[in-house]
C-alpha cells in the first residue's frame, strides 16, 4: 500500500511526488502521458533559458524517480474506498492493474474526468481555454476526505513554473498535515571536511 497515489506526471504531479518521495512516504506517480505540457515551447520558467515541454516533463520524471517515487504507466479509470471502514483507496488502471494508497492527490491538468466519476465537486474554471477545475480550499484539500489536488486541474494559471509550484505547496501541506506541524525540507551544501596535517 502506498502513503499516497498521485495522478498525473506534469509539473504539478511529478513536483508533488518528488517532495513526497524525499520525505519517505512511499510515492506512486501514475500517469497516462496524454498531457498539454508537451507541445509547450517554455521560455519563462524561472531560471530555464528556453525549454521544451517534452524535456521539462521528462527532467521530471528521471528526477521523481531518482528521489524515490514510483513510476506507474497507465489511465486510471476507477478509484474506490478500501473495504468497510478501512482508510484508503483502490485505483483501477485502464489495464486493469489495481493499487492502494491511503492519500489521493489529483494532478490531471485539464481533464476532471476522474475526479468527477469519484463524485469530486467541480467548478466553471477562471483561468482562459479552461472548462472546469475541481474545488480545493488553501490547502489544496477537495471536499472528499483524503483527496487532494494541484495544478491546473485545481484552478491555478497554466504556466509551469506555477504547476510546479503548486504541486510542491500541497504536497508541504500533506506532509504539515501528517506532522501536525509546518513541514520544511532543506538540504544544505556539505562543507568540506577539514585536512588533518
Ligand atoms: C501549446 C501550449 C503552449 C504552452 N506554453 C507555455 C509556456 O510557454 N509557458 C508556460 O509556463 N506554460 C505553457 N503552457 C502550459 C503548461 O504546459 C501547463 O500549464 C502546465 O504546466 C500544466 O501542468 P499540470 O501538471 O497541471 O498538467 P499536465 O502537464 O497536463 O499533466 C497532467 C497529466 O495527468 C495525466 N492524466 C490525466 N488524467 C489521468 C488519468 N485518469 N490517469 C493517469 N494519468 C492521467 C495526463 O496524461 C498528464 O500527463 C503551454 C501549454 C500549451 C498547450
Amino acid at each position: 500500500m502506498y502513503d499516497i497515489a498521485i495522478i498525473g506526471a506534469g509539473p504539478a504531479g511529478a513536483s508533488a511526488a518528488m517532495f513526497t518521495a524525499k520525505a519517505g512516504k512511499k510515492t506512486a506517480l501514475v500517469d497516462d502521458d496524454k498531457g498539454i505540457t508537451r507541445r509547450a515551447w517554455i521560455e519563462n520558467h524561472y531560471p530555464l533559458e528556453g525549454v521544451t515541454g517534452t524535456d521539462l516533463v521528462e527532467r521530471g520524471l528521471r528526477q521523481a524517480a531518482r528521489l524515490g517515487a514510483q513510476l506507474v504507466r497507465g489511465t486510471v479509470e476507477q478509484v474506490e474506498r478500501r473495504t468497510a471502514g478501512e482508510p484508503g483507496f483502490v485505483l483501477r488502471l485502464a489495464d486493469g492493474t489495481t493499487l492502494e494508497a491511503g492519500t489521493l492527490l489529483l494532478a490531471t491538468g485539464v481533464n476532471t474526468e476522474l475526479a468527477k466519476r469519484m463524485g469530486v465537486p467541480t467548478k466553471p474554471a477562471s483561468e482562459p481555454r479552461i472548462k472546469e477545475v475541481v474545488e480545493v480550499d488553501s490547502q489544496g484539500r477537495t471536499p472528499l476526505e483524503g483527496v487532494w489536488a494541484a495544478g491546473v486541474v485545481a484552478g491555478t494559471s497554466v504556466h509551469t513554473i506555477v504547476t510546479a509550484g503548486d504541486g510542491a505547496r500541497v504536497a508541504i501541506n500533506w506532509l504539515s498535515q501528517l506532522a501536525g506541524q509546518r513541514y520544511v525540507q532543506h538540504d544544505a551544501i556539505q562543507k568540506p571536511e577539514k585536512q588533518s596535517v
